[in-house]
């Protein structure tokens, strides 16, 4: 069986996205306790692009040249790492379970007969066989699952793992497409960039929440206010998202974004399935609601039944008094 653990690295830009920087330490994790080695896989880069030197964490870079395949285009790319997987045999292939990992990852899948564990919180080896955690129902359940297949596929969930990122000189192998890359079943046109992200929520350490509870637009100063006390950052459920009083950047759950703060403050928010999806990892959850029985309360470390909009500004007041 081959010692090879691949991550198929994706870029934002320059820079190896998050997702990919997370696939790389869950790798790095199981290639250490096990003896492997972690190969970065990447398409469309030339073996001399500085922007490798940020897979460092990578034992090597596998890098298919053709410029073809820069661009991320899923009949492309599934058609050559097909080829690959089937000719190299990694024993264990990782992917961010992203937008791109969630085209690749079950294609792949099926075209391979590899068992793919999706939304993959933990994983590890017990000898020769993979033991994965996935979640299922927005993670109300975790599901253990093992296999000693031959190859396995795995797309990690944003925040599982810790990131690894090394900026170095790793020993890159380039290859051409083992493929023609002619007559693809689609095309890649242009690439329109979402809004603009004003703030990053996934690396903040103090989040405060606001959901439907905050009331109006008029009310999220009260949050903001408490957030610049505390060094945080304004984040939301959808509800406050869907009516324009915050940007989609800000949203939290299963539909926005996946956060592991310090400190999660959720103001308002009642607890649906979708939203604790995305910050029940959070180290510490503070929840502020004016019913007892909210589902928000279950994940909660410290709980407070009472009115966001009179509670949030004399928080602010105690923090700011401190100084
Ligand atoms: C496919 C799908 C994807 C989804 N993705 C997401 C997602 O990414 N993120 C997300 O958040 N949701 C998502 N949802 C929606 C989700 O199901 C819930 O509808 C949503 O999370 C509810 O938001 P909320 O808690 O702000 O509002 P509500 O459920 O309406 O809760 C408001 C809460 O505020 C409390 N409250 C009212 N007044 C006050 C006050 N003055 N002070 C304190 N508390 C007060 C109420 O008691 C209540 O608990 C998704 C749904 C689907 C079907």
């Amino acid at each position: 069986m081959s010692d090879e653990i691949w991550v198929l690295a994706e870029f934002v830009g320059d820079q190896v996205a998050q997702a990919s920087s997370e696939a790389l330490g869950a790798a790095k994790r199981s290639a250490e306790a096990g003896g492997r080695r972690v190969v970065a896989v990447v398409l469309g880069r030339d073996g001399g692009d500085p922007a490798l030197r940020s897979l460092g964490a990578a034992d090597t870079v596998l890098t298919v040249q053709d410029p073809g395949l820069k661009d991320f285009s899923p009949a492309l790319h599934v058609r050559v790492l097909e080829a690959l997987l089937s000719d190299r045999k990694p024993r264990l292939v990782l992917m961010g379970n992203t937008a791109a990992g969630l085209e690749l990852g079950p294609d792949l899948s099926a075209r391979l007969g590899s068992p793919l564990i999706a939304y993959c919180r933990n994983l590890e080896f017990s000898g020769d066989t993979v033991v994965g955690t996935t979640q299922l129902y927005g993670g109300k359940l975790l599901l253990e699952v093992e296999t000693a297949a031959a190859q396995v596929l795995a797309m990690v969930a944003a925040g599982s793992f810790p990131a690894v990122t090394e900026e170095r000189d790793v020993l890159v192998e380039a290859i051409a497409s083992p493929v023609s890359l002619a007559d693809p079943e689609t095309v890649f046109l242009g690439l329109e960039v979402a809004e603009t992200a004003d703030v990053d929520i996934t690396q903040a350490d103090v989040l405060i929440s606001v959901g439907r509870g905050i009331g109006d637009a008029g009310n999220i100063s009260l949050a903001e206010e408490l957030a610049e006390a505390l060094g945080g950052v304004v984040s939301a459920s959808r509800p406050v998202v869907d009516q324009g009083w915050l940007t989609k950047s800000r949203q939290v759950g299963k539909s926005g974004k996946t956060v592991k703060p310090k400190l999660y403050l959720a103001a308002g928010i009642s607890g649906a399935p979708e939203h604790l999806e995305g910050m029940r990892d959070a180290d510490l959850i503070v929840a502020i609601n004016t019913d007892a029985a909210a589902p928000i309360f279950e994940v909660a470390d410290y709980g407070v039944v009472g009115d966001c909009t009179e509670i949030l500004p004399a928080l602010t007041e105690a923090v700011s008094s401190q100084g």
